[in-house]
């Protein structure tokens, strides 16, 4: 595995996020207010659409459907590690029915839970600025998102409510209870780091089961470090108690959990400085 001096710890990162901010320089390292979060979401629903283009919602005015649409099924996304909802409320609502938002630090999931409540009284218009204030189709009750709150280690995807703290579910009801239904989507951004390799590979080998069919997937939208002279490599960060993992690394653990990369892209447009950002879509192998 990983050749390294220290691994993560549980409660240090728990510890170290609770100190931040419950806001979007707080869960971006400062880079909230800059142009990151629109291209970040851009990316990510672009990468999505190239890969499940019936999840696209723009109409066409030159060329309408010439027969009616099939009536969409239900899609339903797992957000984790999803800090105040940034990838729920700008990637995934935009492109699903329902959302489970996994996050294990109080002030980021209340403040998540907060906001999301408020889009009822909002509903989806656009302040002066042109941003979009509430959430996508909650006010509707079209669409809905659930909160969790519980770390990655030992969550189930396949059973959201063991060992977990179910907070509520805002937006539309099922007549059945959905939560244990799978995902068409789970998406992990920004916080595999918390997880050492042993973690990460349970915690994959859950994902792929909790997978509803053949064309789910899991997406892994991370920082990479540069390997180690050819080799696979991971840097421990002290800081957050986190590992910056390499692409040989993730590669690896991916193959252990009986993964499969169809789809890798390097997210351009990021401020300089920063780790290389990939997006890995995986799929049973
Ligand atoms: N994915 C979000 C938040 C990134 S910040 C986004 O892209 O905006 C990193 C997040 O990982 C924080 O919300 C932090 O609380 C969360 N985190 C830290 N330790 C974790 C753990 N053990 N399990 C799940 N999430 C964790």
């Amino acid at each position: 595995m990983t050749v390294l001096d220290t691994q993560p710890d549980l409660q240090a990162g728990i510890d170290y996020w609770a100190k931040q901010p419950a806001s979007l320089d707080g869960v971006l390292g400062g880079f909230g207010s800059g142009p990151l979060p629109r291209i970040d979401a851009l990316g990510s629903r672009q990468f999505m659409l190239g890969i499940l283009p019936e999840l696209c919602t723009v109409p066409s005015t030159l060329r309408p459907p010439r027969v009616e649409p099939e009536p969409k099924r239900r899609y339903r996304a797992l957000d984790v590690g999803a800090g105040i909802g940034r990838v729920t409320v700008d990637v995934l609502l935009r492109l699903v029915s329902d959302v489970l938002l996994l996050e294990p630090v109080e002030s980021f999931i209340k403040e998540a839970l907060e906001q999301c409540k408020n889009s009822k009284l909002l509903g989806t218009s656009h302040n002066d600025s042109g941003y979009a204030v509430g959430w996508p189709g909650i006010a509707e009750e079209s669409k809905s998102v659930t909160f969790v709150k519980a770390p990655l280690q030992n969550f189930d995807p396949a059973r959201p409510k063991n060992n977990t703290e179910i907070l509520g579910r805002v937006g539309f009801t099922p007549i059945e209870d959905d939560t244990d239904s799978g995902f068409d989507i789970i998406w992990c951004q920004w916080c595999l780091g918390h997880l050492n390799d042993s973690d990460l590979v349970n915690f994959l080998r859950m994902s792929k089961n909790a997978l509803r069919d053949s064309r789910s997937l899991i997406v892994i939208k991370e920082n990479l470090c540069a390997e180690r002279g050819g080799g696979p490599r991971a840097v421990f960060d002290e800081e957050d108690s986190s590992l910056t993992r390499s692409d040989l690394v993730f590669k690896r653990i991916f193959k252990e959990a009986g993964l499969k990369v169809f789809r890798e892209k390097i997210q351009r447009g990021f401020p300089q400085g920063l780790y290389t950002v990939k997006t890995y879509a995986l799929r049973a192998s």
